[in-house]
């Protein structure tokens, strides 16, 4: 489990989905499966695993004189906390609208629906939520500003 939430870019999400799937890889092996993909050079590869070993979200082990990467973190708890720093840039209160539109938006399986609907059924809803806006960036009703303009 990640103690705070660790950012990850596009480019370094590419490289954690090898590591996910293949669980132990060198640069070059990383390099080949995601040649056609994105394009990039070893030297790119290897910046960015340099990234991700930074934020310890991988690991490397040295064999022989290369280096073998693994994952640090597993897929699910990352694809968790991207949502939840996604999440903290909207309003508290918007949350439960934004996941009914991501729901609308989402093509689903019956096993989908059957896995919101258990969510939904456990959940204890609360009698509201409380605004964690600063004013001027929110519409809600203590936080509107009047502007001049
Ligand atoms: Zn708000
Ligand atoms: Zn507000």
């Amino acid at each position: 489990m990640m103690t705070e939430p660790v950012k990850i870019s596009d480019a370094e999400w590419e490289v954690m989905r090898v590591l996910w799937t293949v669980k132990a890889a060198t640069a070059h092996e990383i390099a080949e499966i995601l040649g056609d993909k994105m394009d990039w050079k070893l030297a790119t590869v290897k910046t960015l695993l340099g990234r991700l070993s930074k934020k310890e979200v991988i690991r490397s082990e040295a064999e022989g004189k290369k280096f073998i990467y693994y994952p640090n973190v597993s897929e699910t708890a990352t694809v968790r906390s991207a949502t939840e720093n996604l999440f903290s840039h909207i309003c508290a209160k918007k949350i439960g609208v934004t996941i009914a539109d991501l729901i609308n938006e989402a093509e689903l399986t019956a096993a989908d629906i059957a896995a919101i609907n258990t969510a939904l059924l456990a959940k204890t809803p609360v009698a509201s939520i409380a605004c964690n806006c600063i004013p001027g960036q929110c519409e809600c009703s203590q936080h509107q500003v009047k502007i001049n303009h």
